[in-house]
C-alpha cells in the first residue's frame, strides 16, 4: 500500500518491435532521411530543414491525412527544403494538468491507457512514415521510451522543461538521430548549450534497467523558442542580436556542427500561430545580414495543422489542435512556397 498502485507491466520495446516491425522499404526511408538531415547539420547539404505539424497528433487520420497534403509540396521545393513532419505523441504540460498526448490517451476523450498508447504511436508513426514516404520528429519527453520508436524517428527534440534534466541529456548522447535542445523556458542560453555539450559526449549510464554506453551525438543543436521572464510573459529570441550571441557562443565553446533551429510558436510567437509567417522571414532577412547567422541557422519550427487554431479537448473539428493553436493548410503551404522562394 502506498501512493502508487502498479497497474501491469510493460512490453518491453525490443517485443513491441518484434510485434509490429519495419518494411525494408520503411527502414530505407528513417536512414534516408537521417542521413540528408545530417548533411543539413554538418553543412555538407546548404537546404535548410523545415519541420513541421501539429503540436500534438491526437488522431491518426487527420495526421496522416494532414501529412500527405506535404508530399506535392514538399517534392516541389526539395531543392531548398527538406520538410521532416513534425509527429509529436507527447505532450510536456506547464502544470501537469490536461491531454498528455497520444502515447497516454490513444482516445483524447477516454482515460489513459499507456499500453494501448505505445501501441497507438508506433502504429501511427509506422504508418506516416509507409503511406507518406515522410521521416519524422518527435519529442523525448519520457526518455525511457524512446526505444519504442528509435528505428522510426529521423528527428528529436528535447524539450524546454526537460533540457535541464541529466537523463534526457545522456540519452540524447545515444539517439540514433539529430536531436534539438530547446532553450528553457527561462531562456538561459548555458542551460541549452550544457544540454548540448552533455549529449555530444560519450556517457556510461543506466537505461530501462541496462547499464549502458552511449557514442554522443555529433548532430546535438539548439532550438530557440521564445522564454518567460521571471514576471511571466512571453519574450522572443529570434532577432537577429540573439542568433548572433548564440552563433558567438557557439564558438567559444567549440562544440561540434553548430546550428540552430528557430520555433516559430511557443514564447517566440506569443503562441499566436499567423506570426509564424512573419518570424520566418525576419530570420531569413537576419541570415542575410551576416555570414555567421547565416551560418548557423539550419531551419525552422512550425506548428500547423489542417485547421487553424485550437479547440478544447472534445471540441470535435476534425484537423484542428487539441493543444497549442497552428497554423491552419491554405496558409501553411502559402508559407512553404514563399520560404522557398526567399532562399
Ligand atoms: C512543443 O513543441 O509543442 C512544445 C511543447 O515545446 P516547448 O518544449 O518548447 O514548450
Ligand atoms: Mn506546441
Amino acid at each position: 500500500m502506498g501512493r502508487m498502485d502498479f497497474i501491469r507491466k510493460l512490453t518491453i520495446p525490443k517485443e513491441v518491435k518484434e510485434m509490429y516491425p519495419l518494411t525494408p522499404q520503411m527502414e530505407e526511408t528513417v536512414s534516408s532521411t537521417t542521413s540528408e538531415l545530417e548533411e543539413i547539420f554538418d553543412g555538407r547539404s546548404d537546404r535548410l530543414a523545415l519541420i513541421i505539424g501539429p503540436c500534438s497528433a491526437d488522431n491518426e487520420d487527420s495526421v496522416v491525412d494532414y501529412v500527405s497534403r506535404l508530399i506535392p509540396v514538399a517534392e516541389k521545393v526539395k531543392d531548398k527544403l527538406m520538410i521532416i513532419p513534425r509527429v509529436y505523441t507527447n505532450k510536456p504540460r506547464t502544470t501537469g494538468a490536461g491531454y498528455k498526448g497520444l502515447l497516454h490517451q490513444p482516445n483524447p476523450n477516454e482515460a489513459p491507457d499507456i499500453f494501448k498508447g505505445i501501441l497507438a504511436t508506433r502504429h501511427m508513426h509506422m504508418r506516416v512514415v509507409e503511406e507518406t514516404g515522410f521521416g519524422c520528429a518527435d519529442e523525448m519527453l519520457y526518455p525511457e521510451n524512446y526505444r519504442y520508436l528509435d528505428d522510426l524517428l529521423c528527428y528529436v527534440a528535447v524539450g524546454a522543461r526537460s533540457v535541464e534534466n541529466q537523463q534526457h541529456r545522456l540519452t540524447a548522447s545515444g539517439v540514433n538521430c539529430p536531436v534539438g535542445m530547446k532553450n528553457p523556458t527561462s531562456g538561459v542560453y548555458s542551460v541549452m548549450l550544457n544540454a548540448i555539450k552533455a549529449a555530444q559526449d560519450p556517457h556510461t549510464f543506466i537505461f530501462r534497467g541496462w547499464e549502458v554506453h552511449s557514442q554522443g551525438n555529433p548532430y546535438t543543436h539548439a532550438i530557440l523558442r521564445g522564454f518567460a521572464s521571471k514576471h511571466g510573459g512571453t519574450h522572443p529570441n529570434y532577432h537577429f542580436e540573439e542568433l548572433l550571441t548564440l552563433s558567438n557562443l557557439y564558438k567559444e565553446e567549440g562544440l561540434l556542427n553548430p546550428a540552430v533551429i528557430i520555433d516559430t510558436n511557443h514564447a517566440n510567437s506569443g503562441k499566436n500561430p499567423y506570426e509564424q509567417p512573419r518570424i520566418i522571414k525576419d530570420v531569413l532577412h537576419s541570415m542575410r545580414a551576416h555570414e555567421d547567422v547565416s551560418k548557423i541557422v539550419k531551419g525552422f519550427m512550425v506548428e500547423s495543422y489542417i485547421e487553424y487554431g485550437a479547440q478544447k479537448v472534445g471540441g470535435g473539428c476534425y484537423g484542428k489542435s487539441i493543444t497549442d493553436p497552428c497554423l491552419g493548410w491554405e496558409k501553411t503551404e502559402k508559407l512553404i512556397y514563399e520560404i522557398a522562394d526567399l532562399i
